[in-house]
């Protein structure tokens, strides 16, 4: 019986959230998505090493590179057009599919100012359509960091022993950290803020 699907990126706040999950004993299947970003071979590597280590069945999700960002083909910003409704239709879809109750998702706080498909609203919006959509009686999507700012999510992942050298987010290089991009300073920060150095800098 497998109590969720996590939508695992290899990045810091979902390799936490399937350490969470696995230590409240949920038995998970991990996807992970290929939209043509340019750093998706790290982002797949991180991501099987994780579901390795907690002994989780991996999927990769080809998806047809339609997103045009500055992750994928350098235009615009770093903002995915409509990214989280694909990608947590297509772990609704997955979960129905093989009778799994939950799809669990990495939202949080820190971004909700930049990504609108992260906040409270929206996410209950997209519970209640897939209730709607499919007869379902209690909704489908958890979001257990949702209202948990990053470093608290660092503070949890550094109690839970997670091996932080496992999670990938730079969004400039899929060799090393470069240390500019934004996510590479929002995670120096939120590193900072949890009073913890950073395995990877
Ligand atoms: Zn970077």
């Amino acid at each position: 019986m497998c109590d969720g699907v996590i939508l695992l990126s290899g990045g810091l706040d979902s390799t936490i959230l399937a350490y969470y999950l696995a230590s409240k004993g949920k038995k998970l299947v991990a996807l992970t998505f290929d939209y043509g970003q340019r750093t998706v071979k790290r982002e797949i590597e991180f991501a099987r090493r994780t579901a390795e280590r907690l002994g989780m069945p991996h999927e990769i999700m080809q998806l047809p590179h339609v997103f045009r960002s500055k992750l994928t083909d350098g235009s615009g910003t770093y903002v995915v057009p409509n990214r989280n409704m694909v990608f947590i239709a297509i772990g609704i879809s997955y979960a129905l599919s093989n009778d799994i109750p939950k799809v669990y998702i990495t939202a949080h706080k820190d971004d909700w100012t930049t990504f609108p498909d992260c906040r409270p609203e929206f996410l209950c919006a997209l519970n209640l359509a897939a209730m709607l959509g499919n007869n379902l009686t209690e909704p489908i999507i958890e979001a257990p960091f949702l209202y948990m700012r990053r470093y608290e999510i660092i503070q949890l992942g550094h109690q839970l022993n997670v091996p932080f050298t496992d999670t990938w987010s730079c969004y400039e290089s899929a060799t090393e950290p470069c240390g500019q991009c934004v996510a590479c300073k929002l995670r120096q920060l939120a590193f900072e803020q949890a009073g913890l150095k950073d395995p990877l800098r």
